[in-house]
This record gives C-alpha cells, structure tokens and sequence, in this order.
C-alpha cells in the first residue's frame, strides 16, 4: 500500500488477528479501494475512523449443545460478529457449515457493512454461524440444532439491535425453527427480528429469489452499461445449486441466457441444451439429493465428479455462486480463455485477489459481491419493513424495489470508480461509495 495510514491500519489488523485469511483478504481489498481517495478525507485519520471500522464492535462466541437421534450428545461452536451500527442495527446471515470459523465470520460480517451501506436501507454489518454439518443430519436433528443455537443467540438480537437471516445451510426451514424457539422463550413475536421467514407467517415475497434475481439485475446493467451488450443468447455458468445459484439461473434465463453448468459441493453438470432448472430444483430443494442425479435423469447431459473443471467450459458470463476463494489464478484464467465478458460474484468474494487482478488485466469487468449480491440483504431490509407496517407487498411489487435498488447500486458503485478516475472498477467503485456514507455517519455519531 502506498499510503502510509493505510498501511499503518492495515498492520494492526494483521498483528491482532494473525490467523485470519479470509479478514485479511477483505479488509485489504478495502483499504486498496481508498487510495485514490484517503488523502483529500484527513478527517478520517484524526478521529481514528479506518481504526475503529476494522474492528468488530463485538464478537459472540458460545457454545451449541444438542442430542443426535442416536442420544448422544454433540457440541458444536455459534459466532455472531456485530461488526459496525453506524447506519442501522446489525443485519447478516447466519452459516451453518464445517468451515465456519472466526476469521470467515469475521470477514462475512465486515462484507455485509460495505453491502449494506450500498443498499440505501437502514442497516448495520454482522454475520454469524456454526460449524455445524447439516449434511446427513436428519429432519428432527436439524430441529434440535437450531433450537439449542437461538436459545444463546436470542439475548444479543432484536429488530433495533441486530436481525439474523439465512446463508450458507441456513434457508427458510432453519429460520423457522429458530423463529419458533425464540417467540416460545421470549413470548413475544417479534417477526422483524429474523428474515427470510415462510410466507405463512411474516417472510416476504421475493426474499427467496431476491439474491439470485438480483445478481442477474446488476450484470444486466454491467453487460448493458459497460459491455454493451445484453444477457440475449449468452451462455452463463453458475456454480453451486442452492439458494443464490438456482434463482441467479431463473433470472439469467428469463433474460435470455442459456445456463449450461452448475455444481454441488461434489462435483458439476454440463447441459449443452440448457440446465432444465426444474428438475435441479426437484432435486436439491425437494429430494435433497447431490447434483448427479440431473445427469442420470436428463439425456444429453454429463455429469463431472469434483467442482474445480467447471470452468473449462467456455461461457459468456460467469457467475460464481458457491462459496469464498472458489475462483483462484488457475480458474480465473480458464475463464479468461474461454471468453467471458463480465464475471459476477454471486457467493461472497468467491474471487482471491489475484483472480480479481487477472481479470481486470484482461479488461473484463468484476461484479464484486457487496455489490451484486446485495439483493438478499435488501429485501430481508424490506421484509422488515413489512412486518413493522403489518402489511404484505405483492410480489410486483417488493421485485419492483429489488430491481430499482440494484439498479442504483450498480449507479453508486460506477458513478465513484469514475470520481477516482477508474471508470468501471467496480470493484473499487463499491467500496468507495459505500465507506463515504458509513465514515460520516460515524464521524457525526462522534468518538464511540
Ligand atoms: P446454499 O447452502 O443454499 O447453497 C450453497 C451451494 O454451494 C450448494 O450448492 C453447496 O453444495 C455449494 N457449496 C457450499 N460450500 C461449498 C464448497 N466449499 N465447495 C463447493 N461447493 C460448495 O447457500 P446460498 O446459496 O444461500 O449461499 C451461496 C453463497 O451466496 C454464499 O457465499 C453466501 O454467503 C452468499 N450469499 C447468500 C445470500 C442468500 O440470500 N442466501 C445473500 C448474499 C450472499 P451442497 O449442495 O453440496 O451443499
């Protein structure tokens, strides 16, 4: 880093935490972003502001105590990270995977500040989590899991303090077990507090597809404003088949995409017809079965054991949508040599640094994830809003705001990587809008 103070900042994170990768990787991306800026922002020096952002108001870290169907007992580790309230209660999802741990929950929750300070809404960064395996787990074991996690998490949360939604393993039947547990400890519901509810009692509509709507919403407007093109008659890969990915596939292909490949955490299918999106949500929404079984069940199509050679498949657009640091140089320049136009991340920073770096070289646009993500938090942000009204949006009309929101994101986000003379570095562009809103929100809430 060039500029002193940043390094300097950037150096007390590193002797804090050693041993936190995914933090390092984050931050450091962040403090990048600002050294086209830092020097005309003295102010943020004198009151200790990049100081006080790199560091986590608070950390929770508790035990999770539940009984398997065999009696016996298990222990596993929750972590909630509330990483900044400078513009409103914390909000971030809850993981429930074997590699959570505290640098991953740490730099989760430090992403969701800078996405949630592009949404335009109300809400602070936190994360939280468990390296809880929910693979194999039975239905009633998923059940006791997520009542014995809420039963410590419910006293650090509530809708004017830090409002938890899903992630990683955590969708809308996890919520509602957590939900349950809670309104039966507390007596209170309180349906502002978690998002990403069923529709039944409170969640919204659109809040299951609003991530992966979204992400499609904001390439749209890079293939549009930047690539000059449009999604007509690209082909797009997206990897993972959860949540985020199955719904960035339905939205790319009602712009006229063709999604030919998505993947599980074992291995990818290729469809040169198009991935049959039905039969992938029969598969892993209501059977949850592994993704080759589409390759047993659909002619033509070939499935792969393993993730890493999805991107030998050339594509258009690629759209990462599994997990963190998925796309490494190797990755990055199989999708590079097979000719993308734009790269969007769909997972959080499922790009390292450098795979960020080669595709900048090779000028394709990155869609970093605090911006084009960013549609799953909006309308948990939006959720909330309804169940404080006591009212239910129309589907129209919460897609309306989703698509309007993403639009002024990718507006936001390309309107400052011109202000600091890279046009299109969105990358830069994101953090950079965002961190001015959340600085002076700061600095007018003064030394806290
Ligand atoms: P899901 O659990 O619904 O799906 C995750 C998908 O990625 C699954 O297909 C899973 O495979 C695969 N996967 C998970 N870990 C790995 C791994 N280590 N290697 C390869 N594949 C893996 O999660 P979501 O779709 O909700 O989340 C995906 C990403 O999007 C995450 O980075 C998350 O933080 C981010 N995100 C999610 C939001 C949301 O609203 N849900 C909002 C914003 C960001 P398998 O089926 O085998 O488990």
């Amino acid at each position: 880093m060039k500029n002193a103070y940043l390094q300097k900042v950037y150096n007390e994170v590193l002797e804090r935490d050693p041993d936190a990768p995914e933090l390092h990787q984050t931050i450091r991306e962040f403090l990048d972003s600002l050294e086209g800026i830092v020097d005309k922002h003295p102010e943020w020096e004198e009151n200790g502001i990049l100081e006080r952002f790199v560091e986590p108001d608070r950390v929770i870290i508790f035990r999770v105590t539940w009984v398997d169907d065999a009696g016996q007992v298990q222990v596993n580790r929750g972590y909630r990270v509330q990483y900044n309230s400078a513009i409103g209660p914390y909000k971030g999802g809850i993981r429930f995977h074997p590699s959570v741990n505290l640098s991953v929950m740490k730099f989760l929750a430090f992403e969701m500040i800078l996405k949630n300070g592009l949404t335009t809404l109300p809400i602070g960064g936190g994360k939280g989590g468990s390296d809880f395996d929910p693979h194999g787990k039975s239905e009633g074991e998923i059940m006791r899991f997520c009542q014995a996690f809420i039963t410590e998490l419910y006293r650090h949360i509530g809708q004017f303090t830090d409002g938890p939604a899903g992630d990683i393993g955590v969708g809308s039947r996890e919520i509602g077990y957590m939900f349950g547990q809670m309104k039966r400890i507390t007596n209170q519901f309180d349906a502002a507090t978690l998002t990403g509810k069923h529709l039944s009692y409170g969640g919204s509509l659109v809040r299951t597809e609003a991530t992966g709507y979204g992400i499609c919403y904001f390439t749209d407007e890079v293939l549009r404003n930047i690539c000059h093109t449009s999604f007509e008659g690209k082909t797009v890969v997206i990897t993972g088949s959860g949540n985020v990915a199955t719904y960035c596939a339905e939205k790319a292909m009602q712009l006229g995409g063709k999604v030919v490949a998505m993947s599980d955490s074992n291995g990818y299918v290729y469809d040169p017809d198009g991935i049959k999106l039905d039969v992938i949500k029969d598969i892993k929404q209501k059977r949850r079965a592994r993704i080759k079984v589409y390759a047993d069940e659909v002619p033509g199509a070939k499935y792969t054991e393993g993730c890493r050679k999805i991107w030998d498949i050339p594509c258009d657009v690629a759209i990462p949508c599994a997990t963190q640091n998925e796309v490494d140089v190797e990755e990055a320049k199989k999708i590079i040599a097979g000719g993308a136009v734009c790269v969007t991340e769909g997972a959080n920073m499922p790009c390292t640094l450098e795979a960020v770096e080669l595709f900048q070289k090779a000028g394709i646009p990155v869609s970093p994830a605090k911006a084009a993500n960013a549609g799953g938090v909006s309308t948990s942000a939006l959720e909330m809003s309804q169940n404080s009204l006591r009212l239910s949006w129309t589907f129209e009309e919460v897609d309306q705001r989703l698509h309007n929101i993403m639009r002024g994101i990718f507006k936001a986000a390309y309107d400052a990587s011109v202000e600091v003379g890279q046009p299109g570095n969105l990358v830069v562009g994101a953090n950079v809008a965002s961190f001015l809103k959340i600085a002076d929100a700061m600095l007018h809430q003064g030394i806290v």
